[in-house]
């Protein structure tokens, strides 16, 4: 069978209106995704938030209500109904794409009710460090779902299923509580001493009762979906050894291979190399490291030094467990890891994720169809035309060119299997230049075209695979054989 390269899409952006149409665009477009080349698409969380139709979902309240029941103020949730979702998913997976799940088991928000307990307050930049005795608050820890009714689970959740939580209804005020008789778990990232506390009421996954009812979940989840793959979420902040055994056991319960990958927010390489190692390598995480070179490099005004562009990325170290990606929703701008890689480098970044031979790159929604929030405009035309040289031409060896501070480049050499596959790309972040790159064999004697439209004139490739490639200042050029891509 002939390999084609997978691509990824992030079929959401924060800023989407709550207008619950989601599921029936991206059901709408699924044909034309697979047309260019995008092999799979990670979906937001789908479960009901407890801010309903205004929720992106990682405010979860109900893992059960994929838009069902009347609870939160609505039957669908942000994106859709369930019937919605369900056809969305069977849609994708018609037309090739597979889908991927958000995941959101750190913590639950919304709760329907209040407990008195014992709890310590802790320190938020330290949270080894106790700044109460312990005192009574009122937790928001009642979770009965009275909307759903018991469907499909009558497992309510209460104070000894969470270790902690964020809010005194006593005292009407805001703090890091750990309930008494618990502790944080140690298997977590040390980010404020101990990063499991991240928001709402979190989850104590080492109570049996809850990791029976997760699992319970999963397979329902599974059932009712069938998607193909799940994103976690926030997992720095959850003991590390509880996805690896979640996801083995939603392995052996489906017979799937589902692709897993994983949040794991972090510039230091180091931490997520441990991530990697304590789940033996069965979860893929997000290359954030290369996300914030990505972000350095497009605010340094053409002076970083672009021989460093992947120094310390996963993609570097650990190729098979890399998703790459330029931004997110959460990099947004207005949003929590805000860190917005400037409008000027976005083509440079997509042409270092999407035409290397290393990584499973993810497209971002708010690059490609724009976030009229924030005024930022579409870059539909331009990933349309990277995403199908991708699928079509990024194939073959790759010949390295990171040899100067402004202007660097790559090629492939193309394989038998793809007509006319093979590239090269230069890219500039200072002013422009040309370079001489070798393209190997099958492309030598040809005359090749930027793809971009940024370099009009053709570069003429000799007997020996070499020709002297072109690029503009702060810009790529993206070399390839046929005139036009479409
Ligand atoms: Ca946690």
């Amino acid at each position: 069978m002939i390999k084609t390269n997978k691509t990824m899409m992030q079929y959401f952006e924060w800023y989407l209106p709550d207008d619950a149409t989601l599921w029936k665009k991206v059901t709408n477009n699924a044909q034309y995704l697979d047309s260019i080349g995008i092999t799979s698409v990670w979906l937001p969380p789908a479960y009901k938030g407890q801010g309903g139709i205004h929720d992106t979902g990682y405010g979860v309240y109900d893992l059960y209500d994929l838009g069902e029941f009347d609870q939160k103020g609505s039957i669908p949730t942000k994106y859709g109904t369930k019937e919605e979702y369900l056809n969305a998913i069977k849609t994708l997976k018609g037309n090739n794409i597979q889908v991927f799940a958000d995941i959101v088991l750190n913590h639950k928000m919304g709760a329907d009710g209040t407990e008195e307990v014992l709890a310590i307050e802790d320190n938020p930049y330290n949270r080894n460090n106790d700044i109460t005795p312990p005192t009574p608050i009122l937790a928001w820890t009642k979770y009965t779902f009275p909307g759903r009714n018991d469907k499909y689970s009558s497992f309510h959740w209460n104070w000894t299923h969470f270790h902690g939580a964020g809010w005194d209804e006593r005292q009407k005020k805001a703090g890091v509580y750990k309930f008494y008789g618990k502790h944080w778990d140690n298997e977590v990232d040390k980010e404020n001493g101990n990063f499991d506390y991240l928001m709402g009421e979190d989850i104590d996954l080492n109570n049996v009762d809850v990791v029976t009812e997760l699992t319970n979940w999963g397979k329902w989840y599974l059932e009712t979906t069938n998607v193909d793959g799940f994103r976690l979420d926030a997992v720095k902040h959850i003991r590390f050894s509880f996805y690896k055994d979640w996801i083995k056991e939603m392995k052996e319960l489906s017979g799937k291979q589902l692709y897993s990958f994983a949040e794991y927010w972090s510039n230091d390489i180091h931490s997520l190399v441990t991530y990697l190692r304590q789940t033996k390598e069965t979860i893929s995480l997000f290359d954030v490291p290369l996300h914030y070179n990505f972000f350095n490099a497009s605010n340094s005004g053409g002076n970083y030094d672009m021989r460093h562009i992947f120094d310390n990325t996963l993609v570097q170290s650990y190729p098979d467990s890399a998703v790459t990606f330029v931004d997110n929703h959460d990099t947004q701008p207005g949003q929590s890891l805000f860190s917005w890689v400037q409008d000027w480098f976005k083509p440079i970044a997509y042409s270092l994720i999407l035409l290397r031979k290393d990584g499973y790159p993810c497209v971002f929604y708010g690059d490609y169809y724009g976030i009229p929030h924030d005024a930022i405009s579409p870059k539909k035309d331009l990933l349309d035309i990277l995403i199908k040289v991708r699928k079509y031409l990024a194939y073959g060896n790759q010949n390295d060119y990171f040899d100067h501070p402004n202007v660097v480049g790559f090629t492939r050499e193309g394989d038998t299997n793809h007509a006319d596959s093979g590239l090269a790309v230069l890219i500039s972040d200072g002013p422009g230049g040309n370079k001489i790159m070798n393209v190997g064999k099958r492309l030598a004697g040809s005359i090749l075209y930027d793809c971009t439209g940024n370099v009009k004139e053709p570069v003429y490739v000799d007997q020996d695979g070499n020709g002297i490639f072109y690029v503009n200042g702060g810009s790529v050029s993206v070399w390839i054989k046929s005139k036009d891509i479409s």
